[in-house]
């Protein structure tokens, strides 16, 4: 997929990337989701159900 930012030659590729979250509890969570990145700029996507959660 071509990536989104305007003039960028990149594409996006799957990767697991660290994500942080934090709980109600005050609780700091890290674990690895699932994302596109573009190999040129690093621009992220984060998956759609991702996104909904
Ligand atoms: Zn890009």
């Amino acid at each position: 997929m071509n990536c989104s930012i305007q003039n960028c030659p990149g594409q996006y590729g799957h990767k697991q990337i660290p994500y942080v979250t934090t709980t109600i509890k005050g609780l700091v969570v890290v674990k690895d989701i699932p994302a596109e990145v573009c190999d040129f700029c690093g621009d992220t996507l984060l998956s759609k159900e991702v996104v909904e959660h």
